[in-house]
Order: structure tokens, then C-alpha cells, then sequence
């Protein structure tokens, strides 16, 4: 058996897992990295002695008493390869986060519920979307991670599929629009090599929120003035109006605002590149 560069299998070893381009021949038949870890069949077969090293790493030059997997008479024991925590990766890249004009203030979210006739609009139209996903991100890509980890080591082998949802506290970075909610589906595979899985797919990110009652988000502090203008002023001034056969310069009536809820959305997508080992025990995700 020859002794092989350890990095060299290493790279051939990722680029199977990512690409499926197969390791050489004389790659694969020779040492594939400096360590590995001890596998058993783990059945009643199993004699002791090896049935403790279960999980074990072991150097391939200093093999343990009888010898590597397999070498000692009728041992039917394994060598996986062995990859130091740092080869483990998650990456989520995010697309169709940019775009978007001048940030709309409260106030424009307020104008928007009075003059808007209740006409929807997008995250990136009020200028928010690049923080809002953000703040999201900060939130849940450690546990998007995670719960995509969790599904490919159910899966194993072959596509599968992960759909998330919750309702975000979003105040701190856009005060109008609050607690929201945020979901989206996970498609993706994973295959399975050596007990390391490599998995790849997409998200689909979506915002859905409402703006519903100005009152909510506190207008009234926000700018007193506006509001005793909107809620006494103009319906008295349109009252007045009325009384005189003038017609009302706005939608509102007397001691009541009238304004159009309307939907604040969004969608944006991203991409997952990963490859973690099968056993949680050893493994920074899930
Ligand atoms: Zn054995």
C-alpha cells in the first residue's frame, strides 16, 4: 500500500462529494487521510476488543493492537475517513435581497393607510428589505442550518424538502412593521459518503405582514401634531365642509379615520452548500 498525500484525497474526496467526479483509482486504494475513524458492523458479531474502539480515531502509523480495520483474522471492522471538525461547512448565500428606494418613515407607512387605497406593497419598495433580512438572518441561520441538517440525516440519500415559519419581532429595524412574518421551503439532497453527507439546495424566503391600524404603532407619538391634524382637524374641516354643500377634501369623517389596511410582502431566495457528518455526536449542526 502506498502513502498518499492526505490533502490530495482529501480534495479528490470533497470534489466526489460536491460534483460526484469519481476519486481515482489509485487514489482511492491507498491511505485516504492521516487519520480515520474505527466502524464496526456493531452486531452481537463484533468481538469485544473492537467493539471498544467503536468511534475511535486512530492514526494510519500507529495501528492499535492487531492491527487497522480488517487486517486481524476475520475482522470484518471498517476505516472511514477521518476529517478534522474545520472541514465541516454550512453556507447560505441569500439572492434578490437588493433593490429597493429611499426608506419610507412611519409617517410614509401612515400616508400610505390613508392615500394608498389599500394598494399592497413589497419590503424592497419601502426600502427595508436589505434590513429586514438582515435582522432575520441574525435570527435563524444558525437554526436554518440546524433544521436542514436535522432533515438531511433523516433523508440520508435523495431530495427532501423543509418548510419554516415564524413571527419575528422587527420593531428595533422597521418600527411600522413590527412583528412580522416570515417563512419559506428548503428543497434540496443530500448524499451520503463514509458517514459525511453533503448537501446542496435552495431557499425560498417570503414576508407576509399587514398594515392594518395606525394606532398600533403608536402615531401618536410618533408625531402628535399629524395626528390631532388627521383625527380632529380635517374631519372637523370636512364636517364644516359638508354643512356648507362644499365637498370633503379627504376620505375621513368626522371622529373617525378611514383608511385602507393594506399587505406589506416580500420574497427573496437563497442557496445552501453544505457537508457535515451523518452522527450528530460529532457534528457542529443539527
Ligand atoms: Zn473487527
Amino acid at each position: 500500500m502506498t502513502l498518499i498525500d492526505p490533502q490530495e484525497y482529501r480534495e479528490a474526496f470533497v470534489q466526489y462529494l460536491r460534483k460526484g467526479t469519481p476519486i481515482r483509482f489509485e487514489t482511492k486504494n491507498t491511505r485516504p487521510t492521516t487519520h480515520y475513524v474505527w466502524r464496526t458492523r456493531r452486531d452481537g458479531k463484533v468481538r469485544s476488543s473492537h467493539a471498544e474502539r467503536e468511534g475511535q480515531v486512530f492514526s494510519w502509523d500507529d495501528p492499535p493492537e492487531g492491527g487497522h480495520p480488517g487486517e486481524d483474522y476475520g475482522c470484518r471492522c471498517t476505516a472511514e475517513p477521518y476529517l478534522s471538525q474545520t472541514s465541516e461547512f454550512m453556507e447560505i448565500s441569500l439572492q434578490g435581497v437588493s433593490g429597493g428606494g429611499a426608506a419610507w418613515s412611519s409617517r410614509d407607512f401612515v400616508n400610505h393607510y390613508y392615500r394608498g387605497n389599500g394598494r399592497g406593497v413589497t419590503v424592497r419598495e419601502t426600502g427595508h428589505l436589505s434590513a429586514i433580512v438582515e435582522e432575520y438572518m441574525a435570527q435563524v441561520e444558525s437554526k436554518l442550518k440546524d433544521q436542514v441538517a436535522r432533515e438531511a440525516r433523516k433523508k440520508r440519500d435523495g431530495s427532501f424538502t423543509d418548510t419554516f415559519y415564524n413571527t419575528y419581532g422587527m420593531t428595533g429595524v422597521v418600527f411600522s412593521i413590527g412583528d412580522t412574518v416570515i417563512g419559506g421551503e428548503f428543497s434540496g439532497s443530500a448524499e451520503e459518503r463514509h458517514g459525511v453527507l453533503s448537501v446542496e439546495g435552495s431557499f425560498d424566503f417570503y414576508l407576509r405582514d399587514e398594515f392594518a391600524d395606525p394606532a398600533d404603532i403608536g402615531i401618536e407619538v410618533i408625531d402628535p401634531g399629524e395626528t390631532i391634524f388627521e383625527n380632529i382637524h380635517r374631519p372637523l374641516d370636512n364636517y364644516l365642509r359638508g354643512r356648507t354643500g362644499l365637498p370633503p377634501r379627504g376620505p375621513q369623517r368626522l371622529g373617525v379615520q378611514t383608511g385602507e389596511p393594506y399587505s406589506i410582502t416580500d420574497d427573496w431566495s437563497g442557496t445552501l452548500s453544505g457537508q457535515l457528518y451523518l452522527d450528530p455526536a460529532r457534528s457542529a449542526y443539527g
